[in-house]
C-alpha cells in the first residue's frame, strides 16, 4: 500500500501550557499520530479549525481514498459560514509513542480565527491537523536545507520561533552561525540550548516597530562579515554590534517597505552548495527586505537563501 506524504489527523487538546507572555503552547492528541512524519526541523502543517458553533463541514477530509487537493477544492467552494479556517503552522515536537504533537502558538490577537482559537483552547478541544505521514516514501513541508555550508544565519520574529527552535536544536556541533529572533517582549524569550559554534540572540522589540530590531541585527551582522575580511579591530566592533542585537539603524529603517502584491514572499532554493547559508522567516515585508540586503547589498548567492514570508500585515492567511 502507499501513502500520501501528508494526511489528515483528527486530534483533540489534550494539554495547554503559557510558556510566555505571548506563546502558548497546545499539545494535540489522536489516535492515528503514531504516524505523524518526525522529520521536525521547519516542518509545517496546517490546522483546520472549528467553526464558531464548534462544527467541522464534511468535505472528505477524512475519506483515505481521495486526495488531499479533491477535499481542499471542495473545501474552497464552501460558503464563507461553512468553511472552517485553515492556517499554517510548525510542528515543534512529535512524541509517535504517546501519540501527541506540541504546536507553539503565538498569540497576537483575537482578529485571527487560529490565535483567537488558541487563546482559549482547552483541553479536549477538536481540531483537525494536516501534517505529514511517517508511512509515506516521499516528504515535504520542510525547508531547511543548509546543504554543504559550514555557517549559517537564521533570522526570524515570533511566528518563526518554533521553525527556529526545531533547526538549532538539531544542528551538527560542527555548523558555527548566528541566530537573531525578534519576539514581543523580553520575556517571550524560550530557553534554547545551541551548539557551541551558535550565538543566539533574542531581540526584544518593546515599543520599536515590528521587524525593526531584527533588520538592524541583520544589517550588523552583514558589516561584521564584511569587516571579517577587513582589520581585526573592525571586525570585532560589527560583531559585538550584531551579538548584542543592535539598536536600530537608519539604513536598516529605510530598507522597511511594504512588498508589492506582485512581489514573491516565499523562495527556497532546492540545493544551496556555498559556505554560507541564511534562513529568514517571519512577517513579509520584514523578511523580503532583509532578503534583498543579502542578496544586492552583501552579495550573497540568491541560491544559499532561504526566504519565507510566514504572514503578512494586514492580511488574513489565503489558504
Ligand atoms: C510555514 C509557516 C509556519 C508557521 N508556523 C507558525 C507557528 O508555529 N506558530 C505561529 O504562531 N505562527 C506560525 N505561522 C504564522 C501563522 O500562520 C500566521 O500568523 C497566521 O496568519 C495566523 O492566523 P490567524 O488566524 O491568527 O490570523 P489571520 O486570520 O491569518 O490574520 C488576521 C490578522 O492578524 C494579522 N496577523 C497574523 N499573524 C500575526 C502575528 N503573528 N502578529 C501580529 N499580527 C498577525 C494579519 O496580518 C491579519 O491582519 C506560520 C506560518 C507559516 C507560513
Amino acid at each position: 500500500m502507499s501513502y500520501h506524504p501528508y494526511r489528515t489527523y483528527r486530534t483533540t487538546v489534550a494539554r495547554r501550557e503559557q510558556l510566555s507572555p505571548h506563546f502558548v503552547r497546545l499539545t494535540l492528541t489522536g489516535p492515528d499520530l503514531g504516524h505523524f512524519g518526525t522529520t521536525g526541523l521547519d516542518q509545517r502543517i496546517k490546522l483546520v479549525l472549528p467553526l464558531a458553533d464548534g462544527s467541522f463541514t464534511d468535505v472528505g477530509q477524512f475519506d483515505e481514498s481521495i486526495g488531499m487537493m479533491q477535499w481542499y477544492r471542495r473545501w474552497r467552494e464552501l460558503p464563507d459560514e461553512k468553511r472552517n479556517p485553515i492556517r499554517t503552522y510548525t510542528i515543534r515536537s512529535v512524541r509517535p509513542r504517546s501519540r501527541e504533537i506540541d504546536i507553539d502558538f503565538v498569540l497576537h490577537g483575537t482578529e485571527g480565527p487560529a490565535s483567537a482559537w488558541a487563546s482559549t483552547a482547552a483541553p479536549s478541544d477538536p481540531v483537525v491537523v494536516v501534517g505529514p505521514d511517517a508511512r509515506s516514501a516521499e516528504t515535504g513541508g520542510v525547508e531547511w536545507n543548509p546543504g554543504t555550508a559550514r555557517s549559517v544565519l537564521i533570522a526570524g520574529d515570533e511566528t518563526a520561533v518554533p521553525a527556529i527552535c526545531a533547526i538549532v536544536e538539531a544542528l551538527p556541533a560542527h555548523l558555527t552561525g548566528s541566530v537573531y529572533i525578534e519576539v514581543p517582549t523580553e520575556a517571550d524569550a524560550l530557553p534554547l540550548a545551541a551548539p557551541d559554534g551558535m550565538t543566539v540572540t533574542w531581540l526584544a522589540r518593546g515599543g520599536t516597530a515590528h521587524g525593526l530590531r531584527l533588520s538592524a541585527a541583520v544589517h550588523a551582522w552583514g558589516e561584521a562579515q564584511a569587516a571579517e575580511r577587513a582589520p581585526r579591530s573592525a571586525g570585532s566592533r560589527g560583531r559585538a554590534a550584531a551579538e548584542r542585537g543592535a539598536t536600530p539603524s537608519g539604513r536598516a529603517e529605510a530598507e522597511f517597505s511594504e512588498p508589492r502584491d506582485d512581489e514573491v514572499l516565499w523562495d527556497v532554493p532546492e540545493s544551496s552548495s556555498g559556505s554560507c547559508y541564511a534562513w529568514l522567516a517571519g512577517e513579509a515585508s520584514t523578511i523580503t527586505a532583509l532578503r534583498r540586503h543579502l542578496v544586492r547589498d552583501l552579495g550573497i548567492d540568491r541560491r544559499s537563501v532561504a526566504f519565507m514570508g510566514y504572514w503578512r500585515r494586514g492580511r488574513a492567511e489565503a489558504s
